[in-house]
């Protein structure tokens, strides 16, 4: 899960790194009293789950609160990559020295954690890492051993940070490691991260993006989601425990196995190639048990998708063999009954393959197409979700 920036710098004032007060607001009328309360000139910032808000008009100084009610307006509402704007922070404005970089992150392909650090922040870390490279260190940090001052005094080190702050900076690295070990976060970054004119060092934005497996370790970020926001058909398949994930796409998919609905949504894609370009609407893994009720669940999700024009069902039946699996498709179309209303091809192989392609084809669900291989159900799939539009 991501956070949004306010929630990033609540966590962060939680484990001591340096923060800028601050209030979040949904009304700009309401940016009067936050802007009051901290006194002087602030920064009104649009709370939305994206960087490069700065650069879209999303984050704006206000002299005083009249100005800050000004600026929340112009916030509020304001589309930023597709995420619209429904609060805004209200928070002191801090006076900039320098601007400098900083995260940890999970390094999947090194299988471990890596610290990213560059005395040139501000800009779009993704730029920098193409055109000055040598700018960023990047520091693998052991797992086992973490990060204490020392490691992080030889990280801002090799990230060029002035003397004259790096050891605030490590400080204040520590500190970060201790927020992204503690709450199981697989992203901290701060970016800008800042001296003022005192040489003080404050974490002036922050994403923060929690490792969800751990949720059971903490209890307390269940309110940190933002129900409002969630995707509606996400938050359906939540609720029914289902592991479903929407993409932009017209083809319905529902496979069992991760690994098997992942070279699912591959097939498709190149499958709809040669079908307008159509491509995978979600990714839907209902696991080993494919009973009727979970089928029905994941069919239900999908065929709510008004962007779906075809379902492909790619079940390989292993220890839940596909005539149970088949029955399963029947009985959820039952289940389902009108609401079930856009062509369906499924393959089945496996486990009593036979069994299962029998029970499907005297059920003759005029919905229902069936087709033996992987390759030939993608194309069939992604053909009917073309002559669907
Ligand atoms: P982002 O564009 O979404 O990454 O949002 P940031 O929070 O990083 O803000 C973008 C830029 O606005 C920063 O790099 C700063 O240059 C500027 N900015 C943000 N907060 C302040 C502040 O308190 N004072 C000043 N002077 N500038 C700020
Ligand atoms: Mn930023």
């Amino acid at each position: 899960m991501d956070l949004y920036e306010y929630q990033a710098k609540e966590i962060f004032a939680a484990h001591g790194v340096p923060v800028l007060p601050g209030s979040v607001v949904g009304e700009a009328e309401q940016a009067r009293r936050a802007a009051e309360d901290i006194g002087g000139q602030v920064v009104v910032k649009a709370q939305v789950k994206t960087g490069g808000r700065g650069k879209a008009g999303g984050v704006k100084l206000a002299a005083d609160p009249a100005e800050a009610v000004e600026k929340a307006r112009a916030i509020l509402g304001l589309d930023i990559k597709g995420h619209v704007t429904r609060r805004v922070l209200v928070t002191e404005a801090s006076e900039i020295a320098e601007e400098y970089y900083f995260s940890f992150l999970l390094d999947r392909s090194n299988r471990t954690f890596l610290a990213m650090a560059s005395a040139e922040g501000g800009v779009e870390i993704e730029q920098l890492a193409v055109e000055r490279p040598e700018a960023l260190a990047r520091v693998p940090v052991n797992p086992l051993t973490g990060v204490d001052l020392d490691t992080a005094r030889e990280i801002v080190a090799k990230a060029n940070f002035p003397e004259a702050v790096r050891e605030k900076a490590a400080e204040v690295v520590v500190k970060l490691w201790e927020t992204f070990l503690a709450e199981d976060a697989t992203l901290v970054e701060v970016n800008p991260l800042v001296r003022d004119p005192q040489d003080e060092i404050v974490a002036l934005d922050g994403k923060v993006t929690l490792d969800g497996n751990a949720d059971f370790r903490h209890p307390q970020h269940a309110d940190l989601v933002d129900a409002e926001a969630e995707d509606p058909l996400e938050a359906k398949a939540k609720a029914k425990d289902l592991n479903y994930v929407k993409l932009d796409g017209e083809v319905g998919i529902i496979g069992n196995g991760a690994g098997l609905v992942m070279s699912t949504l591959d097939v498709v894609a190149y499958a709809g190639e040669r079908h307008g370009g159509v491509k995978p609407a979600n990714f839907l893994d209902i696991g080993g048990g494919a009973s009727a009720e979970v089928m029905a669940a994941g069919l239900d999700v999908i065929l709510g998708d008004p962007d779906v024009r075809s379902v492909f069902v790619n079940v390989f039946g292993g220890i839940t063999a596909c005539d149970a699996v088949a029955n399963g498709i029947v009985e959820a179309l039952r289940i389902l009954g009108d609401d079930a209303a856009k062509p369906l091809v499924v393959r089945l192989d496996g486990n009593n393959v036979e069994e299962g392609r029998r029970i499907l084809a005297e059920a003759a669900h005029p919905l229902v197409t069936l087709v033996d291989t992987m390759d030939s159900a993608a194309d069939k799939a992604a053909e009917l979700a073309s002559a669907g539009a």
